[in-house]
């Protein structure tokens, strides 16, 4: 359909489709949702929207971890008492919040925005690997735990990386996976977690 075509759309087609683009948002749900819009007072739907703007504007990633905040370095990062000679290494933003659910872990964080998987195309470069070996020169790191789900590309990206660093002197560990293959992480129970974390392997 052009461009010109979709000026003339509902604009209530045009909202369920945005609404579509979530993930796990289906288009009979996103109509639902499209119409739950159009009960709200005007206030309540401007709120909505502007959320959305302003999470966009103001969020970005940690300078030192990667991981989304609103700030130039991350509460985590910038807290005197965590550990910063042991960096667990995750696929995203999610799995910081579910490790530090656990309240056990006391280090810090790196995150990869994503694992290596060559059939969608992202590639090592596509992650946040070189900010990760640049947090290792500048020195103070003693672990790497790799801290990536175990599924094929989570593995990959394990392997991948411990291959960097190990030639570095630097200790890299696993997971301990307890788990079942391909069980995400952002799932898991906080004791799960922790066990997995406390019996993490040498690689
Ligand atoms: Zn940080």
């Amino acid at each position: 359909m052009s461009a010109q075509d979709r000026t003339g759309a509902l604009p209530l087609t045009l909202l369920a489709e945005q609404f579509a683009k979530l993930p796990g948002i289906g288009m009979k749900t996103a109509q639902r949702l499209a119409y739950f819009v159009m009960s709200m007072p005007e206030s309540e739907a401007k709120e909505f929207a502007d959320a959305i703007i302003r999470a966009k504007k103001t969020v970005h990633a940690c300078r030192i971890c990667q991981n989304l905040t609103d700030k130039e370095i991350c509460p985590i990062c910038s807290d005197e008492k965590r550990d910063r000679s042991v960096i667990c290494t995750v696929e995203s933003p999610k799995d910081v919040s579910a490790f530090e659910r656990t309240r056990e872990y006391n280090g810090v964080y790196h995150v990869l925005h994503g694992l290596i998987s060559p059939i969608d195309g992202i590639t090592p470069d596509k992650l946040r690997i070189t900010e990760l070996l640049k947090r290792i020169q500048d020195g103070g790191v003693s672990e790497v735990i790799m801290a990536t789900n175990p599924t094929p590309e989570g593995e990959a990206t394990a392997m991948y990386i411990s291959r960097l660093i190990k030639p570095l002197g630097i200790k890299v560990t696993r997971l301990a996976f307890g788990l079942p293959i391909g069980a995400i992480l952002e799932y898991a129970d906080e004791v799960t977690l922790y066990k997995a974390l406390e019996n993490r392997n040498e690689i």
